[in-house]
């Protein structure tokens, strides 16, 4: 039985906040996530072994002739042969049934504030258990965790960490909410989707930060025990998703649509990277499918891009454009557009779209008033989209 990680004693002060982060630092130097406002886990660290995996048996797979099998999990529909992996790295065919490597086994595990997600409309100030293994089915030229994302579970120090000890790590950490993040986390849906059914019984919220890649049917699945969703939109032209990710846009549009058919609360983020899909008809092309598809009060972060991975050579995001981002949203017609990634720009703050109050006001990852009344605005009783009281 696995224990918890040690326990957090309460609601941190900024002390406490920063202590915590700079041991985190100390301990997730090695794991590649930069800035990650992690705990440590003195007894859990012992346990990290490399190449822990988890064996579980997928769902999300047909049996092809020869021993072959075909997995029906995201858009690739990758085709192996017994002892043969998919593009994502994780799953294997053995002896014609198709098998996740990553069940119970993350390689990165830390507390972080949920607005680091980012989730701006859901549980402002709170913590966020958030966890990743090995792996993903994406291969974005920008990747910042691209260490463990293009990593293979056998390459990476993983823990032990079942589903029922993961939630009992959340709440002694006091998280009041999990969060599958930092690498494509429908990779290891099998372990989310276990951790999404107990969270539910422990008053927890579900969330994940998603490129949006997975095929309707898990994607359904997954939404039974899901809350929210912080869906990557990349870029919106498919030669962007084709040049910069190895994957497609179609199908992140497609999951767009069934999350809001399922009511899950979406978030957006859309890294504007100079040069690539820094186009300003086209990102008010895509704030206009926003506003038709998903309605005005999806929250929208445009981020700034940093040279990182495969584009060390690109220069940041220029702050104007990210300006004239945001601007060209709220003209669309969008509610709660937002800049990440510069700490301290006004537009991180939320403004109530009727009496243009700030509502919540923000610097980075730091919440310095609230002024929300059971979820509407406290000065004119608009009602602010997203989950403000706890599970
Ligand atoms: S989830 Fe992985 S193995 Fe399955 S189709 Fe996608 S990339 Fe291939």
């Amino acid at each position: 039985m696995s224990e918890p990680l040690a326990p957090c004693p309460s609601r941190m002060d900024r002390r406490q906040f920063l202590s915590g982060c700079f041991r985190c630092a100390l301990l997730c130097a090695g794991s590649g996530l930069a800035g990650n406002a992690a705990f440590p886990a003195p007894s859990r660290a012992q346990e990290i072994q490399k190449g822990r995996k988890g064996l579980k048996l997928s769902p999300y797979f047909t049996p092809l002739s020869g021993g072959h099998v075909r997995c029906d999990l995201c858009p690739r529909q990758c085709e192996t042969a017994h002892g043969e992996r998919g593009h994502c790295r994780v799953r294997e065919n053995r002896d014609g049934k198709y098998y996740s490597l990553v069940y119970g086994n993350p390689c990165a595990v830390h507390v972080d504030p949920i607005e680091k997600k980012p989730f701006f409309h859901v549980l402002p100030s709170t913590r966020s258990f958030s966890i990743a293994t090995a792996g993903c089915n994406f291969n974005c030229k920008f990747c910042q965790n691209w260490e463990i994302s293009q990593a293979s579970p056998d390459d990476t120090m993983n823990y032990d960490l079942p589903p029922e000890a993961l939630i009992r790590n959340a709440q002694q950490f006091q998280c009041e909410s999990i969060a599958s993040t930092y690498v494509e986390p429908t990779i290891f849906i099998e372990y989310m989707i276990e951790v999404g059914k107990l969270a539910k019984s422990a008053k927890i919220l579900n969330t994940m930060h998603s490129n949006g890649y997975i095929s309707p049917k898990p994607l359904d699945d997954l939404c039974d025990c899901l809350d929210a969703a912080c869906i990557d939109l990349k870029g919106f032209t498919e030669d962007y998703y084709r040049e910069l990710t190895g994957g497609s846009l179609a199908p992140v549009l497609e999951t767009l649509q069934h999350l809001k058919a399922r009511k899950v609360h979406t978030e957006l983020v859309n890294l504007i990277v100079p040069g690539k899909n820094d186009d300003m008809t086209r990102i008010r092309t895509m704030c206009r499918w926003i506003l038709k598809e998903l309605g005005p009060d999806v929250p929208v972060h445009f981020t700034r891009f940093y040279p990182m991975y495969k584009l060390k050579s690109l220069e940041p995001t220029p702050v104007s454009v990210l300006e004239n981002a945001w601007k060209a949203a709220r003209e669309e017609g969008l509610n709660h557009a937002y800049i990440g990634n510069i700490p301290g720009h006004p537009a991180e703050d939320t403004i109530c779209p009727r009496c243009k109050q700030t509502v919540i006001k923000r610097t980075g990852y730091s919440i310095s008033s609230i002024s929300l009344k059971d979820g509407s605005c406290g000065s004119c009783g608009q009602k602010i989209a997203g989950i403000w009281k706890p599970a």
